[in-house]
C-alpha cells in the first residue's frame, strides 16, 4: 500500500510501526458551529481510509479530537451569552448528528482539548525544562530557532519565510515564528492554573498532547485539510519531537479543499454551505459519492451540478443492486448464464484494491465499482446462474461496504420520489409557487406527502 507522505513529499510504501496495527489521528473540528462541507472531506475521505485499513487487515486505532477552546469559541460563546463549555456542548451533539447522517464512523476515541489540559502543562514544562520554550507575562511560547528542524514537514525555508507578512509579529515573542503553547488569562476568558498562572493552551499543543496520550509518542498516520500543515502541523512536530527526541509521526497526509467557483469553502469568506444545509436538498450518501469520486488530494469542485451528477452516479448503484437481488431471488442453481462472471468479478476486485493501494486513489477504485455494476447490467440475467448472481452482489456489497456506500435502508425514500422533492425544494427556492404546488401532487400522486418545516421539506408516506 502507498501512501503520499506530506513529509517527504512522495509516495512511500506503508509500513505500520507496529505489525498489524495502526495508529491514526485526525484533527476534528473546532465545535462553535455546524460543520461546512469542507470540513466534512476530511471526516469522510479519512473515514473511509480508517475502513480500508480494517479491510485490509489493520486493527486501526483511530482518534479526532474536538477543539473546544479558542478564539472562535470564545467568541461565539459571548455572542449567544453561553460559557464556553455549553457552545462545545451543543455543537458537539450537532456534530455526530451530521457525522452519523454521513455515514462517518465514530473514531475509537475523540478526546476533547478542554478535557486534557494537564497533558498539554506537563508537555510545555517539558519543552521549557528542554530550554526549547520560554514564559513571557504569563505565557509561554515555544522557540523555533532552538528546534533546528523547523519547517521540515512543510518543507519551508526559514530564511525564506517572510516572517512578519504570514506571521502576526507579536510583542512578546523572541522570533515572529515562535508560536503560543500557553496563552495568559484574559478578562471573560475561560481559564485554568498552570505553573505560569492562570490561563488557556494554544491550539497546536492540543493536537501534540491529544494525539500523544492516546496513540503514544509515535504514530503511524497524522491526517488533515491541507490548509494545516503549515503552522499547526509543523508546529506539532516541533512541539511532539521537541519534547520526546525522536520521530513523531510516520505518515502525513493532507486532504486537498473542496472549493466552490476554484475558492476554498470557508466560513470567514463567506462562500460555505453547512452539512446540516445540503442534506434538505440531498441524501447524506451523494455527499459521500461526490466525495469519493474524488482523490482526497486534489482539489474538488463542489456545485449543485456535482451533487446532481453524484446522485445519478450513486442511483446506478443502487439500481444495480436492486436487479441482482431481484435476479437472485428467482436464479436457478443450475442456470448456465454469466458463467465468467465470478472470475471477472475477481479482477474487478484487484483492480479496486489497486486503486485504494495507490495512495488511496478512491476515484480510481470507484471505477472498478462501476466496471462491477456493467458487468453484472450486460452478463447477468434471468438465466443466470445463482453462484454467478451471488458474486456480483456480493462483491458489490464488499466494496461498497469499503466505502461505506449504499448502505441506506431499502425501504427509505424511493429515488424517483426523492428526485421530484429536489425539484420541488429548488422551485420553492426559486419563489415558484406553482411548480412548487404542481410538485406537491405529482407526490401525492406516489403516496408521498411532502411538508414545508422551518428545517426544510419532510417527507412522510401519506
Ligand atoms: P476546522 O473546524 O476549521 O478546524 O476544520 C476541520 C477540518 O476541515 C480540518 O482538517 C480542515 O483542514 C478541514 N477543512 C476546512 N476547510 C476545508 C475545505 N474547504 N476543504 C477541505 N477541507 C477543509
Ligand atoms: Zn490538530
Amino acid at each position: 500500500m502507498q501512501i503520499y507522505n506530506s513529509q517527504t513529499r512522495k509516495k512511500e510504501e506503508f509500513v505500520p510501526l507496529r505489525e498489524g496495527k495502526v495508529g491514526m489521528y485526525c484533527c476534528g473540528p473546532t465545535v462553535y458551529d455546524f460543520f461546512h462541507i469542507g470540513n466534512a472531506r476530511p471526516f469522510i475521505m479519512f473515514d473511509v481510509l480508517r475502513r480500508y485499513l480494517q479491510y485490509r487487515g489493520y486493527e486501526v486505532t483511530y482518534v479526532q479530537n474536538f477543539t473546544d477552546v479558542d478564539d472562535k469559541m470564545i467568541e461565539r460563546a459571548k455572542r449567544e451569552g453561553v460559557s464556553v463549555r455549553e457552545l462545545g456542548d451543543r455543537f458537539i451533539a450537532e456534530y455526530w448528528k451530521d457525522a452519523g447522517a454521513l455515514g462517518v464512523k465514530p473514531a475509537d476515541v475523540h478526546p476533547r482539548a478542554t478535557e486534557h489540559i494537564p497533558q498539554m502543562i506537563a508537555l510545555i514544562q517539558g519543552l521549557i525544562d528542554k530550554g526549547m520554550a520560554y514564559e513571557q507575562a504569563g505565557s509561554v511560547y515555544f522557540s523555533t530557532p532552538d528546534f533546528p528542524e523547523y519547517g521540515k514537514l512543510s518543507g519551508q525555508n526559514l530564511e525564506d519565510l517572510d516572517a512578519g507578512a504570514r506571521v502576526s509579529v507579536d510583542e512578546e515573542k523572541r522570533n515572529p515564528l515562535d508560536f503560543a503553547l500557553w496563552k495568559a488569562e484574559k478578562p471573560g476568558e475561560p481559564s485554568w492554573d498552570s505553573p505560569w498562572g492562570k490561563g488557556r493552551p494554544g491550539w497546536h499543543i492540543e493536537c501534540s498532547a491529544m494525539s500523544m496520550d492516546y496513540l503514544g509518542e509515535a504514530f503511524d498516520i497524522h491526517a488533515g485539510g491541507q490548509d494545516l500543515l503549515f503552522p499547526h502541523h509543523e508546529n506539532e512536530v516541533a512541539q511532539s519531537e521537541g519534547f520526546t527526541g525522536h520521530p513523531f509521526v510516520n505518515y502525513w497526509m493532507h486532504n486537498g479543499f473542496l472549493n466552490i467557483d476554484n475558492a476554498k469553502m470557508s466560513k470567514s469568506l463567506g462562500n460555505f454551505f453547512t452539512v446540516r444545509d445540503i442534506l434538505k436538498e440531498y441524501e447524506p450518501e451523494d455527499v459521500r459519492m461526490l466525495m469519493l469520486s474524488a482523490h482526497y488530494r486534489s482539489p474538488l469542485n463542489f456545485s449543485r451540478d456535482m451533487m446532481a451528477q453524484a446522485h445519478a452516479s450513486l442511483t446506478r448503484l443502487y439500481t444495480a443492486k436492486d436487479r441482482l437481488n431481484a435476479l437472485l431471488a428467482s436464479a436457478k442453481p443450475d442456470a448456465p448464464g454469466g458463467a465468467g462472471v465470478p472470475e471477472k468479478a475477481k479482477d474487478i476486485r484487484q483492480r479496486f484494491l489497486d486503486g485504494m493501494d495507490n495512495d488511496f486513489n478512491t476515484a480510481e477504485a470507484m471505477g472498478a465499482v462501476f466496471d462491477l455494476a456493467y458487468l453484472a447490467n450486460t452478463e447477468l440475467d434471468e438465466n443466470s446462474g445463482k453462484a454467478a448472481v451471488q458474486a456480483a452482489l456480493d462483491t458489490l456489497g464488499e466494496l461498497t461496504g469499503v466505502l461505506g456506500l449504499l448502505e441506506r435502508e431499502q425501504d427509505a425514500v424511493p429515488a424517483e420520489v426523492r428526485e421530484i422533492a429536489q425539484r420541488r425544494a429548488e422551485a420553492r427556492k426559486n419563489r415558484d409557487w406553482a411548480q412548487s404546488d404542481a410538485l406537491r401532487g405529482e407526490l401525492a400522486g406516489m403516496g408521498w406527502l411532502a411538508e414545508d418545516t422551518p428545517q426544510g421539506q419532510k417527507l412522510r408516506r401519506a
